[in-house]
């Protein structure tokens, strides 16, 4: 067995416990496979294994590796800062966009998805932890840009995505993806119908699915540790 299938196994047994202790249904929590850094030969591999819904955080490393795998039926999903300047490739290329913290992008993406396509679900990135450095919509800020983006042509709102700072344990972890859900829970009252909650990486992605995670975005326990010399 290669490490990426045993690895991908042990994270969705992972995801399964984590799912009963919430006493949530396993088949309501994705695993998205970030696969940043990581060569094509890696996504191949997981495929076979199983997994078809792949992130990506870089655009130009993105588009490199959907070339090399257009052989196969894979999901992109952009989960990267998005510089207004690279919304057309984003637009053109992806099924989700997890990271759009702004009107400006949101609008921009719209004008740019061929309403030949499925239209491009995204969510809004939420600067859960009120960190300066982050991107990410502020959480009081949330509202207001939902309802904005919510009308564009071309483009479906699922839900929210946040990064919380890292901490020290599942108790602390679960702090911000609280918040996050009671952010998403005021949104569908004002009648947004949102289905998306995009939190948890592999160090807390358990204290996400706690809080209601039904996106799970894990790298590293399923690819190894990333190695970003030559991307820097
Ligand atoms: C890199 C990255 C991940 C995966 O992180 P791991 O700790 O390797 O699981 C998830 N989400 C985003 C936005 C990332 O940039």
């Amino acid at each position: 067995m290669t490490a990426i299938l045993s690895n991908l196994q042990a994270t969705r047994e992972a995801i399964a416990r984590a799912a009963q202790a919430a006493h949530r249904s396993v088949a309501d929590v994705h695993l998205l496979a970030v696969s940043k850094t990581f060569p094509a030969a890696a996504v191949r591999e997981a495929y076979q294994a199983g997994q078809t819904a792949f992130g990506e955080n870089y655009l130009q490393e993105a588009l490199d590796k959907m070339e090399s795998l257009r052989d196969l039926p894979l999901e992109w999903h952009f989960i990267g800062p998005i510089q207004s300047n690279k919304t057309r490739a984003i637009a053109e290329n992806f099924a989700w966009v997890h990271s759009v913290d702004r009107l400006k992008v949101a609008e921009r993406l719209s004008a740019q998805r061929s309403p030949q396509l499925p239209p491009l679900n995204f969510c809004l990135q939420v600067n859960v932890s009120g960190e300066d450095s982050k991107s990410g919509v502020e959480p009081e800020a949330v509202s207001e840009l939902a309802m904005q983006v919510a009308k564009l042509p071309n483009l479906k709102l699922r839900g929210l995505m946040a990064i919380p700072a890292p901490a020290a344990d599942e108790v602390e972890q679960r702090l911000p993806f609280s918040r996050m859900r009671a952010i998403f829970e005021k949104l569908n009252s004002l009648g947004l119908g949102l289905d998306t909650l995009s939190m948890g990486m592999s160090q807390d992605f358990a204290a996400a699915i706690q809080e209601g995670a039904t996106i799970v975005r894990i790298g590293s326990a399923i690819f190894g540790a990333r190695d970003y010399g030559e991307l820097q």
